[in-house]
């Protein structure tokens, strides 16, 4: 039987179905890891050395990484000996292994005399999360064996530095019970389903998922329908959004008690899919009187290296980029955007999902700028992302980027375009200096900003091309 580690009962807690796929599904299923999530595993993993450089007595066991009966006993000797810190230390407990970031000994009282050890996970966030404690419950009961008794605290080493003190006792019935489902899973008595969830973007089984999801033409395709909603639809008798678009936003109301705000959402959603065409849900007013840009920066941590623009007004379209060949000359290109902006006495500014507001607000306060520059983004930065979503229903699961553009037929030129590639992508030109990963960045920025003018080109002409097009609008 597959053996249950705490970042399985942690997945687990947010989707049983990834556990049914680590125990039955092909491996081949899985997509690769992008090379985003590596640098962000790879910081993690500096992050946590660096942390526990600083504690006093610390030790790890020794052992050869595939033996967790030697790597176990070795920790079990480390915890007899009492050591204050054990780092990755090794626990098995029947079917459930794992290794905590850390143990940390305590007075108290247990089998091994008068001191105990709580687990400490080391995290990158800033305040506990329910998947914290799972994981912290997991390795308690994992250390029942030798303390004789199950842990009811643990901690948290938060990214403000603060090792902030868990309560376990509340989850540990919880998680047993998540444990018993997850036996139940393995030994082949309960099959689970798949549902979009909060969880799937992480996920490496995503794209066997959304494969399902397409055939079965699933009501949880439906944007804003995931997770509980989706379940909710499912007892409700409607699986698939095809069951959703033949009913009214009253019938859907009242058969899956959803509130009648998101009952309308739900079926502009299906109707969009059905007709495969946007469906108008508010007055739309195009801007063509004053210039107006499409922007999208690329960072480095919590340095912005690149901003990307396309400025566009009449029949004028420019393109324009400004990137730090390093870090430290973050100032420099801030104040050559602000530049080029300020030529324009009024202008609107486009981002998607407004990612870039809070860096314009940094870098305002770090470099200062050109006021004629500064003007257009403190009062005419536009959230494109929720400008589209409050006029039209697309047939979409999610209004990113990376879902809307292809929609309307733009694609990224690199297959594995994505922020926190970029972000590799940098790193690698930092280290490198190869001249083509630094073109890779610029050509995947710009089609980000294209992706942005490529939206807003087709909703235009989707608008003139339907004089009457297909608006559903209620009043509430
Ligand atoms: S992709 Fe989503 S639904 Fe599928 S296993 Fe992963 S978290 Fe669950």
């Amino acid at each position: 039987m597959r053996p249950i580690t705490p970042t399985a009962i942690a997945s687990s807690s947010k989707c049983l179905h990834s556990w049914y796929l680590d125990c039955f599904g092909n491996p081949e299923w899985k997509r690769k890891w992008e090379e985003g999530e590596r640098l962000q595993l790879q910081r993690g993993l500096e992050y946590e050395r660096k942390l526990i450089s600083q504690l006093p007595g610390l030790v790890e066991p020794s052992w050869d990484g595939w033996d967790w009966q030697s790597g176990h006993d070795r920790t079990r000797s480390l915890m007899e000996e009492g050591h204050p810190w054990i780092y990755q230390g090794v626990l098995l407990n029947g079917h459930f292994r794992g290794k905590p970031d850390l143990l940390r000994k305590i007075d108290g009282s247990s089998n091994l005399g008068s001191y105990t050890y709580l687990p400490i996970e080391i995290k990158s966030h800033n305040q506990i999360i329910m998947k914290d404690r799972y994981q912290l419950v997991s390795s308690a009961m994992m250390l029942e064996p030798i303390l004789g008794s199950i842990p009811t605290r643990g901690g948290v080493w938060l990214n403000t530095g603060e090792v902030a003190d868990a309560e376990l006792g509340k989850d540990t019935i919880v998680v047993a019970g998540l444990i018993e489902k997850m036996q139940e899973i393995s030994g082949g008595k309960l099959k689970t389903e798949s549902v979009r969830c909060g969880e799937c973007r992480r996920c490496l089984w995503s794209t066997h998922c959304e494969d399902e999801w397409n055939s079965l033409d699933h009501v949880c395709l439906l944007y804003g329908i995931s997770g509980k909603t989706a379940m909710r639809f499912k007892r409700a008798g409607l699986s698939s959004w095809k069951d959703v678009a033949v009913l009214t936003p009253q019938e859907i109301s009242e058969r899956t008690g959803l509130k009648m705000k998101s009952s309308i959402s739900a079926f502009q959603h299906a109707l969009a899919r059905q007709t495969g065409r946007p469906v108008v849900r508010g007055d739309i007013r195009f801007i063509d009187d004053i210039p107006i840009y499409f922007y999208d920066i690329e960072t480095y941590g919590h340095d912005v290296y690149l901003h990307g623009l396309i400025r566009i007004f009449g029949n004028e379209r420019e393109d324009q980029q400004f990137i730090a060949r390093d870090p430290s000359k973050e100032g420099d290109i801030w104040h050559q955007f602000l530049d080029y902006l300020s030529r324009d006495e009024k202008a609107i500014v486009y981002c998607w999902s407004d990612y870039e507001r809070p860096f314009v607000k940094i870098l305002k306060e770090k470099h200062g700028g050109n006021p004629k520059g500064l003007v257009h983004l403190e009062t005419n930065l536009v959230d494109q992302c929720n400008w589209v979503q409050e006029r039209f229903a697309l047939p979409v699961k999610s209004y990113s980027i990376k879902s809307v553009a292809p929609y309307f037929g733009f694609h990224w030129d690199a297959e594995d375009a994505g922020g926190l590639n970029s972000e590799a992508w940098y790193k690698e030109w930092l280290e490198t200096g190869d001249e083509s990963t630094l073109e890779k960045i610029l050509r995947y920025n710009l089609d980000d900003v294209r992706a942005m003018e490529e939206i807003d080109r087709a909703l235009r002409k989707w608008i003139l091309d339907h004089s009457s097009p297909l608006k559903i609008s209620y009043d509430l």
